[in-house]
């Protein structure tokens, strides 16, 4: 059987952050059998401790400066999607979301409308449950094809057994690799759709930044006091800076990258914003963003900081 062949890549292009050193073995897989050929041969690899690392469109992944050992499974050509009835789709899980929110309005569906800015993939959306406009991901999902890495096998998840939360699933990339999901939406205002997408475009065109970033660093620790407002009561807005890191001057839950950043100066960034807001408030914030590969001893360190007493665990996958 020929199996896709790897190829290196360089991690900064397959992080909005644009940091991050060399991907030893990118797959880029364009079709469901493709994607399930290659991971049934590295899924024993993985048992015998072969690291595998997963990425959609790196949007809310900080890939370290030593870059990614072993294979990396990026999805972003895994792109489909099929009607399977009047307003159910499979979506392949590389497909990007302004994708599948537009298509599903041209449809004549609502639904997906929330996911037209998240610039993410579907199986990442999935994975984090990304949300906007008071909706998230979980609500549209009905099923997901997932590859089992202990069973080596492609299996179908329902929606229940996904544990969607706040920013999360139960779904971790060293375990279960989203392929494609299932989707389900309704009939609907169509004026209504298309102007809460517009407006949901004009409002981050205004209020989110154009440097490149990685989405929310921090999870909210509380509706009433989201981490971009507590940082920017702090002062911290524009002015906090580690390296070629920097709080965004438009939101002090975003960190951009001025052009030269390092995945260190963004971590430090994170651990400083971190300590601050503690200090200054009490309350303790913990990273959205992922992190992903071959960390230095201080990137170790700050990560480890970072996620110190984190409910949802240490999610990195370092190779
Ligand atoms: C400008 C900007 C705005 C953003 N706005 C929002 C927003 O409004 N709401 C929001 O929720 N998020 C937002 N984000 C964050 C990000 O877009 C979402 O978290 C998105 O869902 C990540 O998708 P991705 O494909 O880029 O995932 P990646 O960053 O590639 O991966 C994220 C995590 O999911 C895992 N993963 C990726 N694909 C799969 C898969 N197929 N199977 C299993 N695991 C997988 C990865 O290993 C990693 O751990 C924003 C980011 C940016 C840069």
């Amino acid at each position: 059987m020929t199996v896709l062949e790897s190829t290196p890549a360089l991690g900064s292009a397959f992080s909005t952050y644009r940091v991050g050193g060399p991907i030893d073995c990118a797959y880029f897989p364009q079709t469901l059998e493709q994607a399930v050929e290659v991971l049934a041969v590295l899924g024993p690899k993985v048992a015998q401790g072969q690291s595998l690392s997963v990425l959609g469109w790196g949007s809310n992944t900080l890939v370290a400066s030593q870059g990614i050992a072993g294979a990396t499974l990026i999805l972003r050509k895994l792109a489909s999607i099929e009607p399977l009835g009047p307003n159910r789709f499979r979506i392949g899980a590389g497909t990007h979301l302004a994708k599948v929110a537009t298509f599903s309005v041209d449809a004549g569906l609502t639904g997906g409308e929330f996911l037209i800015g998240i610039p993410g993939t579907m199986g990442g959306a999935v994975a984090m449950n990304a949300g906007a406009m008071g909706q998230d991901t979980a609500a549209i999902v009905e099923r997901v094809a997932v590859f089992d890495l202990a069973a080596n096998e492609l299996c179908w998840l329902e929606k229940t057994d996904l544990t969607f939360g706040y920013r999360q699933s139960n779904l971790s990339p060293t375990r279960s690799i989203v392929l494609a999901v299932d989707c389900l939406f309704q009939p609907g205002d169509m004026a209504t759709a298309k102007a809460r997408m517009a407006d949901n475009m004009a409002f981050r065109k205004a209020h989110h930044p154009h440097e490149p970033n990685g989405g929310s660093v921090f999870r909210n620790p509380d509706p009433a006091h989201p981490v971009g407002k507590l940082v920017d009561e702090l002062g911290g807005r524009g002015q906090w800076q580690v390296g070629q890191a920097l709080v965004s001057p438009m939101h002090g839950n975003f960190i951009i990258n001025l052009g030269e950043a390092t995945s260190a100066d963004v971590l430090g960034l994170m651990a400083q914003v971190q300590r601050r807001v503690f200090e200054a408030t009490g309350w303790r914030i913990f990273p959205e963003n992922r992190w992903m590969g071959q960390a230095t001893e201080a990137e170790t360190n700050l990560w480890h900081q970072l996620k110190q007493g984190d409910p949802h665990g240490d999610d990195a996958h370092a190779a």
